[in-house]
């Protein structure tokens, strides 16, 4: 039995078999001369990898449409054609027939040239093609090199991901039936993946060092999410231990979930809204069960995430439509295309960047790609028709920026009015505040902002220096920081002196000790994974406007995180006792 302590990503208690993903890193291609008498058993081995990725893909395909409807699964379809494309097949059978080496260099040349040329294309469809032919020539490869048993695909139901990394892409791509628990050596508490994995509702323990060094593929693992730990090979005694607490957290889940219709109002009455953060339309389900009152954040970019290419304006009309008419009278604010930083399109978001973080991400990606902003601006705003819109643009730095992004969605109005199609004129358009210098021009942005929503997940990041995702600096996240809680301040008072509510959908939001100082300085809308809102609506039907604020002033008096972060959570464990839900 081996322990590791880690970050606690995503909460509960799961046990399973260890599966060890090595990511999306590209197989070493072997080179070898062959004779050709060997050529035909070359060809045969093509031949069943092509069929074997075909099933692959088919089986993805299915999966896509049950659980995404149709139109997402339309660019599976179009691997599976590509991977029996006779042009293709016919060049790698000349290539084999003329060079005499093995097929899978073959196969690597021959999809490495025509990604190059359609990558060239001026044609924007084409070059969007060059990222599937990626795809398609990486599955095929695996299937060649007998890779298939480490892709996400060959998991068995009680599987524990152990990994180094996820990209968001693969996390984005788990299949909740198999996957219990995920387990990985980096990674940090507002990473992509943490956020997905509360989102799927899998426990998840990030930033253990070397869990892929200790931990051997099949052997039984504990992940627990509630205190950040790992255990491999457990003792029956510790097994019997993590199930008690395991069990006693979901009875008091479920407790508090007999909650979710009450009103989320403070005890003199002041209402407050509880929104719920998702990033896939199939979340709508659960974000309604948990009683919220609306999204207040729809992270877009995971449908570009997906396998495949950038969502074409149908697949993104979609998605939207389908969430906006599943919330019926209900807000859900769709923030625009957050790609960039750790969220990176392989060929759209170009090679690697000295600064990720600091780079060509989310607005800025944007307003220098208009036509895919474009795109989806169209789509968002044919959507509109359907429900309760508001859209969101991220990272907004300065106001140059958000009158950019609101000059072409003028345009991409005008046009759609031109041609008679229809849309909601008043959808309110706000931005996120994430970065520091966006916080202390509030005042000069909520003049041209319908609403704010604070990002804390960059805003720490941003404000403190400090990756988001980089187990090594956790210890400096701090939300309680002076300058953090500041900024909050004056975003809000920014936006109350121009009549606009201001909202907060980082994970900050959705951390039950921070709900008091955040009330009393004065923030009108939380949003955050569904999961989290029970314990929320507890804590603001507890407090009163008047005590928040109180409570509220004394911390923001205070001089350092290592004096505010201890006094909020005692005084919150003698409110609120939220250590007997984390715990
Ligand atoms: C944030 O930065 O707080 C936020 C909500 O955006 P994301 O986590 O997607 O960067
Ligand atoms: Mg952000």
């Amino acid at each position: 039995m081996k322990e590791l302590k880690g970050i606690s990503a995503s909460p509960g208690i799961a046990v399973g078999r260890a599966f060890l993903f090595s990511g999306d890193d590209e197989p070493a291609i072997p080179r070898y001369l062959i004779n050709s008498a060997q050529v035909a058993g070359e060809w045969g081995r093509l031949e069943t990898a092509v069929a074997f990725a075909s099933a692959e893909v088919t089986k993805l395909r299915d999966r896509t449409a049950t659980e995404m409807g149709e139109e997402q699964s339309k660019i599976f379809d179009a691997h599976i054609m590509m991977l029996n494309d006779p042009d293709l097949l016919d060049q790698i059978a000349a290539r084999l027939k003329a060079d005499l080496v093995n097929v899978e260099w073959i196969v690597h040349e021959v999809t490495r040239e025509l990604v190059e040329k359609l990558g060239e294309s001026k044609d924007e469809y084409l070059s969007e093609r060059a990222l599937d032919i990626r795809d398609v020539a990486k599955r095929l490869l695996n299937a060649l090199l007998l890779r298939e048993r480490r892709s996400l695909s060959g998991m068995e139901p009680g599987s524990i991901l152990v990994a180094h990394d996820l990209l968001p892409s693969d996390a984005i791509s788990l299949d909740r039936t198999k996957v219990v628990g995920i387990a990985m050596d980096v990674g940090g508490k507002t990473s992509h993946t943490a956020i997905l994995a509360r989102s799927f509702g899998i426990p998840a323990v990030l930033g253990l060092g070397e869990i892929t060094r200790l931990a051997h593929d099949g052997e039984v693992i504990i992940a627990d999410g509630f205190h950040g730990a790992v255990v491999i090979d457990p003792d029956p005694a510790t097994a019997e231990r993590y199930a008690d607490t395991g069990k006693r957290l979901a009875g008091l889940q479920a407790e508090l979930r007999e909650a979710s219709s009450l009103p989320s109002e403070t005890t003199d009455g002041v209402s407050v809204v509880l929104n719920a953060n998702i990033e896939s339309p199939e979340e709508v389900e659960s974000v309604l069960g948990y009683g919220a009152a609306g999204i207040g954040l729809y992270r877009s970019e995971f449908l570009f995430l997906k396998p495949g290419s950038l969502a074409s304006e149908e697949m993104q009309f979609e998605a939207y439509r389908r969430v906006l008419v599943a919330m019926g009278d209900r807000p859900v604010t769709i923030r625009t295309l957050d790609v960039g930083g750790d969220k990176l399109i392989p060929d759209v978001t170009g090679g690697a960047e000295k600064n990720p973080l600091l780079g060509w991400r989310a607005i800025r990606f944007c307003l220098s790609r208009t036509e895919v902003f474009k795109t989806q601006l169209r789509a968002l705003m044919r959507a509109s028709a359907f429900g309760n819109l508001k859209i969101m643009f991220p990272m907004i730095a300065c106001v140059e920026e958000l009158d950019d992004a609101l000059a072409i969605l003028a345009e991409v109005k005008a046009e759609l009015s031109a041609t008679g199609i229809s849309y909601r004129d008043d959808v309110p358009v706000g931005i996120m505040i994430e970065v520091p210098s966006a916080a202390m021009s509030a005042d000069i942005l909520a003049r041209k902002s319908a609403f704010f929503s604070i990002g804390t997940n960059d805003l720490i990041q941003y404000t403190l220096a400090v990756d988001r995702g980089n187990e090594k600096t956790a210890y400096l996240y701090q939300p309680f920081h002076p300058g953090i809680l500041r900024l909050v301040k004056l975003t809000i008072e920014g936006a109350h002196a121009s009549g606009i509510p201001v909202a907060m959908c980082g994970e900050l939001a959705g951390e039950p000790y921070a709900t008091v100082v955040l009330l009393g300085l004065g923030l009108d809308e939380f949003s955050m994974t569904s999961s989290s809102l029970p314990v929320i609506r507890r804590v603001v039907r507890g407090v009163s406007m008047d005590d928040a604020k109180g409570f509220a002033r004394l911390v923001l008096n205070m001089e350092s995180y290592r004096e505010i972060e201890p006094f909020v959570k005692h005084w919150m464990d003698e409110h609120f006792d939220i250590a007997r839900f984390e715990d």
